[in-house]
């Protein structure tokens, strides 16, 4: 692996923070995506010692799966009134892959291939299946345009070559795949000395700065050695499609109905930006700027929206388990869309956002402007 690799050549920390004026994942800037994040209990097979208390349970809590695909149906149906006819759904927990309907809750949402223009789906998982289920999970997934997995390293329970070995299995699949990696600032060598063993074996890494208990703020003991890492360190790549090529494959995923890379160059977007670039911001002169993930808006501490018009809640939302709450993200202390019992409703425009932090990586890529 080349040591370049392990920094990233657009610097993120010349970007002039305080001077952005809109910014968004590019393929919801210049895309017609809706994205669902969608926790779907709290369930959990590991029990990490650092684990938030409110993060896992051993109660199996899941809603029936008759219900979660009804709601997606629904869904795509308010999507779909507001013309979004492209679909991101992520699922997470606790573990998503111990929710008993999770392959068929897939299936269902590949099923209307024909009406949809593109579609995406994400996982976080601790990874603890064995290779016979991802065998399923991959056939499962195989007629959506892209897959990707952030795998969590637990390292109290997961060993490091079965860990890697079950990655490359997945990339080899045609399935993105980014490692969890939560920076704690004692512990902040050992970890990356793990996060190396990964990302020199062609895998991302994704360095997350640690938050507070209830996530609203970065803890505040790094040093500038370690921020300058969580700034610019292990830029995303695409190893996946280097990992085909390896093996002479190409991807047989089924191409997005329309171009997507003509749609957004027709709609603004700069073809000279690898794809890798993410997120796209913009400044007062209207000068543009790349980052490869909205993961490291936190380690930047820009995450501090409140005023500014947010597309979550009209263009995007989340389901949180196990209350069942339908919200416009994570963050946001607005009166919740409704319940997954119950049923819910989108905004029928962008709003104002009244939240003093926005800190989930799945909250700060959803495109906002500052008035
Ligand atoms: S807290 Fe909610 S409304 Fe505010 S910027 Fe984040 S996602 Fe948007």
């Amino acid at each position: 692996m080349n040591k370049k690799l392990k920094w990233s050549n657009y610097d993120f920390s010349q970007i002039p923070f305080d001077q952005i004026v809109s910014f968004g994942q590019r393929s919801l800037l210049y895309q017609d995506l809706f994205c669902v994040s969608w926790l779907l209990g709290r369930f959990c097979n590991y029990k990490c010692s650092y684990c938030w208390t409110h993060g896992r349970s051993d109660q199996l809590d899941h809603r029936p799966t008759e219900l979660c695909i009804k709601t997606m149906d629904e869904i795509k149906r308010q999507a779909r009134e507001r013309n979004y006819n492209s679909f991101h759904f992520s699922f997470s927990g606790g573990e998503p892959t111990l929710h008993r309907g999770y392959l068929d809750i897939l299936k269902h949402y590949a099923s209307d291939l024909d009406r949809v223009n593109f579609q995406s789906c994400h996982m976080t998982t601790n990874l603890s299946p064995q290779l016979k289920w991802f065998e399923k999970y991959i056939d499962a997934t195989k007629s959506m345009h892209r897959i990707s997995i952030t795998a969590s390293w637990h390292r109290e329970y997961a060993d490091q070559e079965s860990f890697k070995e079950k990655i490359i299995f997945l990339q080899q699949h045609d399935v993105q795949v980014t490692i969890n990696m939560v920076m704690v600032p004692e512990s902040f060598n050992l970890i990356y000395d793990e996060a190396l063993f990964f990302h020199d074996a062609g895998i991302n890494v994704t360095l997350k700065p640690q938050t507070n208990s209830n996530a609203t703020l970065v803890v505040e003991n790094y040093t500038k050695e370690q921020l300058r890492v969580l700034h610019n360190g292990m830029p995303q790549r695409d190893f996946t499609a280097a990992r085909l090529k390896d093996s002479d494959q190409s991807s047989e995923r089924p191409k997005a109905k329309y171009d997507l890379r003509k749609m957004a160059i027709d709609r603004g977007d700069n073809d000279s930006i690898p794809q890798m670039m993410s997120v796209e911001f913009t400044d007062v002169r209207g000068k543009k700027y790349y980052m490869d993930q909205a993961e490291r808006f936190n380690a930047f501490n820009f995450n501090h929206f409140e005023g500014w018009e947010c597309d979550s809640g009209f263009r995007s939302i989340i389901i949180r388990e196990p209350c069942g709450s339908i919200k416009r993200s994570y963050s946001c202390h607005d009166t919740p869309l409704g319940n997954i019992e119950t049923g819910f409703k989108l905004f029928d425009a962008p709003r104002v956002c009244v939240t003093p932090t926005c800190v989930s990586s799945a909250d700060s890529k959803i495109p906002k402007k500052r008035f």
